[in-house]
């Protein structure tokens, strides 16, 4: 019963997150979260931020975490925009860049909220079919669009294209705007922050919820030519001008500048990356090659729902997707080694 409902929202189809269980304990290998803590010096700036001046609403220009991001990136604070996840950040950059006249292209294989922007905001999209190796069809993404929106790594691959591509693409499309969404630039790829200067159509886009453990703080940031920032600013001011909290900003400022603890959760992440992939290879699997915090992987034995269905009734979740050409395959976030351990463990009796 869509009673009262706007025609917009009565067709909308809405982008599916992976469960968060309230009744069990999982281990959670679902939705790419951090398996460790997020930066102490992160948690105590929150802790003195929550003092009377939550009474006040926040900087809406969100000043002291962009200069924080800014500095260490090599960019200017114009340069840099913050907001309430970098989900929101890519649902205001949907409305700020593309129309609808003009078809914006992504992989066929990629984040799953693209879609979902593109409809619901009444805009066109072509997805192009991925090369056989489930690699980025970078040729297919030059040209001839209404935009580009790329993720790199890509989700739920963890395929990284080198800068040089990124670079192609860029100069395949000078008249539309390039979004490069890095949600998980941090494990292992190039960012395309250095291409900023030279590329005015460029948007890149980062989060501090994956590789700064802070997906329950909600802090996402652009960075890109300063005409495309003041066009989210745009998109925002229309919407709600203050989307992110006094605690967030102060939480998000602290954990950008505490790199020694970024730099660690990285390194600890990669490395136990490394040895599932591994030891998950040696079980038979098809591992892609992953510079993300998860790892696609598909077994020839099994079919990837059997897998998910194992996999829970173990207590184990993890990601999957009814989708053709990924049917097989299973998204697994990188947890702690006890963690993969544990999955390993449970793949050994599932595959008997
Ligand atoms: C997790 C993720 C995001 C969203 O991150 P938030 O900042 O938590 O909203 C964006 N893009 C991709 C590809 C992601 O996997």
């Amino acid at each position: 019963m869509k009673e009262f409902w706007s025609d917009r929202i009565r067709d909308a189809v809405p982008y599916v997150p992976g469960e968060q269980p309230r009744d069990r304990k999982f281990v959670k290998l679902n939705t790419n979260e951090c398996p460790y803590p997020p930066s102490p010096r992160a948690l105590e700036a929150i802790r003195a931020a929550a003092d009377s001046s939550l009474r006040l609403y926040p900087d809406p220009e969100c000043l002291s975490l962009r200069r924080a991001i800014a500095a260490r990136e090599g960019l200017r604070e114009d340069q840099v925009f913050c907001s309430n996840g970098s989900d929101e950040v890519l649902a205001f950059a949907f409305q700020a860049f593309f129309n609808p006249e003009r078809e914006i292209v992504f992989p066929r294989i990629t984040y799953s909220f693209y879609p979902v922007y593109t409809n619901y905001f009444g805009l066109t999209c072509r997805r192009v079919p991925m090369n056989p190796d489930f690699s980025d069809p970078i040729d297919a993404l030059c040209g001839g669009n209404g935009g580009v929106v790329l993720c790199n790594p890509n989700a739920p691959t963890g395929i990284a294209v080198e800068l040089d591509v990124v670079e192609k693409l860029l100069q395949a499309n000078p008249e539309v705007v390039v979004i490069v969404d890095e949600a998980y630039v941090d494990f292992g790829a190039q960012s395309a922050v250095p291409l900023i200067r030279k590329y005015p159509n460029l948007l890149v886009v980062q989060t501090a919820s994956k590789s700064r453990a802070l997906a329950g703080l909600r802090v996402g940031w652009a960075m890109g030519n300063e005409n495309l920032i003041a066009a989210l600013r745009c998109v925002r001011d229309s919407i709600n001008s203050y989307t992110v909290d006094r605690l967030a900003m102060a939480g998000a400022q602290a954990a950008i500048e505490d790199e020694e603890y970024f730099q660690s959760l990285r390194s600890r992440v990669m490395a136990t990356r490394a040895w599932t992939a591994k030891a998950l290879k040696e079980m038979g699997f098809t591992v892609l090659d992953s510079r993300a915090n998860f790892l696609f992987a598909a077994h020839p034995g099994m079919g990837g729902r059997e897998l998910l269905d194992a996999l829970r009734q173990r207590g184990i979740l993890v990601r999957w997707w009814n989708d053709e050409p990924i049917r097989d395959w299973l998204r697994i976030t990188v947890g702690t080694d006890g963690e993969m351990e544990e999955l390993m463990r449970a793949l050994r009796e599932i595959l008997g």
